[in-house]
């Protein structure tokens, strides 16, 4: 497969992003699935290019987040982390235990997808649900 027949450099290039090595790296490894810290993503992107500095990762990740390739979460008292996942207004559950993080889907699919009660005269766009608990490991965990 010759270099210009990868669907992620389709990708940037749809969204107006120049292909560079790091955006394709840190792309593939969003692509794997999860919702993941720059620390993560830096450790796997190293794996794949022989140097990249994390200040490139930042950059690489802001600029996917502004195209909407990627996601930026910030959970209380969770580092930031990034996802593929992006543009479909899903929500997510955290575990007060251990951080863990899933996507629940939005039963509206369309932000805002709560009306305030009273607006105060705002423009809404956004309703950011978080739901908290304890994951299955946490829950036996904790038993007893
Ligand atoms: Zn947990
Ligand atoms: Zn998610
Ligand atoms: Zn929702």
């Amino acid at each position: 497969m010759s270099l210009t027949d990868n669907p992620i450099e389709h990708l940037l290039r749809a969204r107006g992003l120049r292909v560079t090595r790091p955006r394709l790296a840190v792309l593939e490894v969003l692509a794997e699935g999860g919702h993941l810290e720059v620390d993560e993503i830096t450790d796997r992107v190293r794996q794949r290019l022989d140097s990249v500095s994390v200040q490139a990762i930042y950059d690489v990740l802001g600029a996917l987040s502004r195209a909407g390739l990627a996601r930026r979460i910030e959970p209380a008292g969770s580092p930031a982390r990034y996802e593929r996942r992006a543009g479909d207004n899903h929500h997510h559950v955290v575990c007060r235990g251990c951080g863990a993080v899933a996507d629940v889907d939005c039963a509206k699919g369309e932000a805002p997808c709560l009306d305030p009660s009273a607006a105060q005269g705002f423009v809404v766009d956004e309703a950011e649900v978080t739901f908290w608990g304890l994951c299955p490991v946490c829950q036996v965990t904790t038993d007893g």
